[in-house]
């Protein structure tokens, strides 16, 4: 017999985000994530995935993959720390190194469990974490994890941050203090004030730490949000995921190599869980080193970004404040949003709707993400697509 009182928290907690528009219903896509997607048999353009270099489906990642599975298996078959490690995770990481120009790197399984397990292993519960209000949910939960205590500081508010550097590291309560930030946020594209950021840390000695899950394969010609901004040797943690533009799957601290050995013996998914598979590691190293032989796939990326942004602009669509290929079109009213892109879907274009709590209330969006893998064709296709709808529902 199941548990009654399970059953019936499940029961009336689903039942109630149903009631509040929150519950999330998920699109099965039936074939690859790629530019153009599959779901219920239509075919959609895809703008809602991360895939921004359009790694995901390239042939060269796919030839290597194959070839990783005939010669290591489908399994790494033990965590890092027994016998796990296996010469393909070793090239991902030394590449990794020499692409972010650090130290060293140590890869994880995902960026979500990077996050929980190399904040966690450096803060405990006498230190303290200074965190950006709009952080990603990974960085926010690695945080908790640490126990340390987190104060949270105005979006990229450089006087609020330096206010409380100032005031955790003169209050004597903590041993050691980190500031940790999203390189991109993802909900806006605007980029993190690294060069702010840097300076109150020096100030005050604080840990820095860049989430650069969208910055990767983005900004700095691919390297990132800290090569764009020439902070390489003043972040401590270079945080990355290989899910995003490297189109795969794990995630990665990069730092100096005393911090890179630090994690791997007191880093908890590092010890405890098994690493990603040979097809990943190998897929990802060559995904890497495509990026830093040639920075064609990255101009494609900011080329159409500019081409959506432009158009969408035209139109007379409020895109915000991004600065890098997140695009979101902000429609306010959260009903007129999810009215948007169920439209949108009707029309052939998927892209997804984002509302209150995820945005404040009033700000919802469809957040659109062009790649490197869209042409020119597909995205005036959606332009066309929200200049119909944008008339039809009275918003432009
Ligand atoms: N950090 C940020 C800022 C992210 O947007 C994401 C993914 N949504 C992650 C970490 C987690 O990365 P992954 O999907 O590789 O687990």
């Amino acid at each position: 017999m199941t548990s009654k009182v399970l059953q019936s928290f499940l029961r009336e907690n689903i039942s109630d985000l149903k009631a509040r528009g929150l519950y999330n219903e998920i699109d099965p896509v039936q074939g690859a994530n790629g530019p153009v997607i599959n779901i219920d048999s239509q075919e959609l353009i895809n703008l809602s995935s991360n895939n921004y270099l359009g790694l995901a489906t390239d042939s060269r990642l796919k030839e290597v993959a194959k070839e990783a599975v005939d010669s290591h298996g489908v399994g790494a078959g033990a965590v890092r720390t027994i016998n796990g490690t296996l010469d393909l995770h070793l090239e991902l990481e030394k590449k990794l190194a020499a692409f972010k120009g650090t130290e060293a790197v140590i890869s994880y399984q995902s960026g979500f469990n990077c996050n929980m397990a190399a904040i966690s292993a450096v803060m405990d519960k006498n230190d303290a974490i200074l965190s950006d209000e709009l952080n990603h949910a990974s960085i926010i939960d690695g945080c908790r994890l640490s126990r340390a205590k987190i104060i949270r500081f105005n979006h990229s508010d450089m006087d609020d941050l330096r206010a409380k550097a100032k005031e955790a590291t003169e209050s004597g309560d903590y041993n050691k203090v980190m500031v940790i930030t999203d390189g991109v946020f993802s909900m806006d594209g605007d980029i993190a004030k690294l060069p702010g950021i840097v300076e109150i840390a020096e100030e005050f000695d604080l840990i820095t730490y860049v989430d650069d899950a969208h910055g990767s394969g983005v900004l700095g010609k691919g390297a990132g949000t800290v090569k764009h901004f020439g902070l390489q040797k003043r972040i401590d943690f270079q945080m990355g995921t290989l899910s995003k533009a490297i189109g795969v799957i794990g995630g990665y601290v990069a730092g100096k190599a005393e911090l890179i050995d630090w994690l791997k013996v007191r880093s908890r998914p590092f010890l405890f869980s098994t690493a990603v598979s040979p097809a990943d590691a190998v897929a990802s190293t060559k995904a890497v080193e495509l990026l830093m032989a040639s920075t064609d796939l990255n101009e494609k990326l900011w080329e159409n970004s500019d081409y959506l942004k432009d158009g969408l602009k035209k139109l007379g669509f409020d895109i915000g404040e991004s600065e890098t290929p997140i695009t979101p079109c902000i429609l306010g009213d959260e009903k007129d949003t999810q009215a948007f892109s169920k439209r949108l879907y009707e029309e052939g274009v998927y892209a997804k709707s984002i509302v209150f709590p995820t945005v404040p209330r009033g700000k919802g969006r469809v957040r659109n993400m062009p790649t490197a893998a869209h042409t020119k064709e597909m995205l005036d296709e959606a332009l066309k697509a929200y200049e119909k709808i944008g008339k039809e529902l009275g918003l432009i």
